[in-house]
């Protein structure tokens, strides 16, 4: 059951949900604050820099200090609030803090807590599905970590029981491999994902020693802010300053999916083009990507991965946003547990792709705006 706001006076919401929907996104009525707002507002707590939750025109932002810099890149001069994970703020009675969310640098759950109540609001988040395997997060930002909480909201981009992500030393042994033959061949190794999270996440995971690496100047532009932010990364060329073309031949090029057919990638000569996204995982997205290979690799939460999330918090209630609302709130109400939806405008940044619908998911690939 969701209380969809009606909740216009902050005093009035006083003993009420602490956070509800508004036409502008999740609102908190007893902070008078918005969490990831898709339209502008006064005061907004952004979770993390990808466009669909870190949108222009609020009046001021606050969100974790390792978000800085690619929100200003991203939005120029804005008026931002820092916080570290785990410290807090006092706002109008709430005491608001952000939590690691594993997603991509500076990613942060929001924990809100006003007279006895804790809500937590997640945004996107990576938790393995695999368990008691303690490398099996992230590795280019802090893992994420269960906050205990009454009510629990969630994303839901891969809540659908087919989404189950192999360990990711298995993905990058198979990155690996397909780099090294495509590199004893003499052909260049293309792989594409998103500039902002996956494309480090990618380089930190790959062999460096397989051959160079070369990247995108979208690419280049976020790892340096990982870099500034003490993330080790490979070193990497930049593909505009590589004037010798058969540099490309045995390297492995980073570039987000935009690149693909275009002139840019026509210049790498001979190249075998792979894509990393969770939506590899159904049948035909290798296809339908146009790729040689699909790598099934996401920074978000699998099935299991998402159950976990939502045990650990000890909630017992569930607000399910972006992604399979309707197979989520079923499967969590099986559960025994209070769950609804609050219907959302997130999910048009990165991994969910309108042909990646699920047979018989309701609302599957829902991409936002
Ligand atoms: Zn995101
Ligand atoms: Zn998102």
């Amino acid at each position: 059951m969701v209380r969809s706001s009606d909740l216009i006076d902050p005093s009035v919401a006083a003993g009420e949900d602490l956070v509800v929907l508004r036409p502008e996104g999740l609102y908190c009525p007893a902070g008078n604050f918005y969490i990831d707002p898709w339209r502008p507002v006064d005061r907004a707590i952004v979770t993390h820099a990808h466009a669909d939750h870190a949108r222009r025109g609020h009046g001021h932002y606050l969100a974790h200090t390792a978000s800085r810099d690619v929100l200003r890149t991203r939005l120029g001069e804005i008026s931002l609030q820092e916080l570290a994970y785990g410290e807090s703020i006092d706002h109008f009675g709430v005491r608001v803090s952000l939590h690691p969310a594993g997603h991509v640098l500076g990613s942060a759950q929001v924990r809100l807590e006003h007279r006895g109540r804790v809500w937590v609001a997640a945004g996107d988040y990576f938790v393995s599905g695999t368990r008691h395997d303690p490398g099996d997060s992230n590795a280019t930002c802090t893992p994420f970590e269960p906050v205990p909480c009454h009510c629990f909201i969630t994303e839901s981009t891969f809540g659908l029981p087919v989404y189950r992500w192999a360990p990711q030393r298995d993905v990058f042994a198979a990155i690996n491999h397909w780099w090294s033959e495509n590199a004893a061949a003499g052909r260049c190794s293309l792989l594409l994902g998103y500039s902002f999270g996956k494309a480090q996440r990618l380089l930190a995971g790959v062999d460096a020693g397989i051959g160079p690496i070369v990247v995108h100047a979208a690419v280049d532009a976020l790892n340096r802010a990982y870099r500034a932010a003490g993330v080790a990364l490979p070193p990497t060329k930049l593909a505009d300053q590589v004037n010798d073309k058969s540099t490309f031949r045995g390297a492995l090029v980073v570039a987000p999916p935009a690149v693909q057919q275009s002139g840019w990638s026509r210049r790498l000569g001979e190249t075998s083009e792979a894509f990393a996204s969770g939506c590899m995982q159904l049948r035909g997205a290798r296809r339908r990507r146009n790729v040689d290979r699909g790598f099934v690799l996401s920074d978000h939460a699998d099935w299991s991965g998402l159950q976990r999330a939502i045990a650990g918090t000890g909630a017992g209630r569930v607000i399910v946003t972006h992604g399979y609302e309707d197979v989520m709130v079923r499967w969590l109400r099986e559960q025994g547990l209070e769950a609804g939806s609050f219907v959302t405008e997130y999910g048009d940044d990165h991994e969910q792709v309108v042909e990646a619908q699920a047979p018989g998911a309701a609302g599957a690939g829902q991409v936002g705006p």
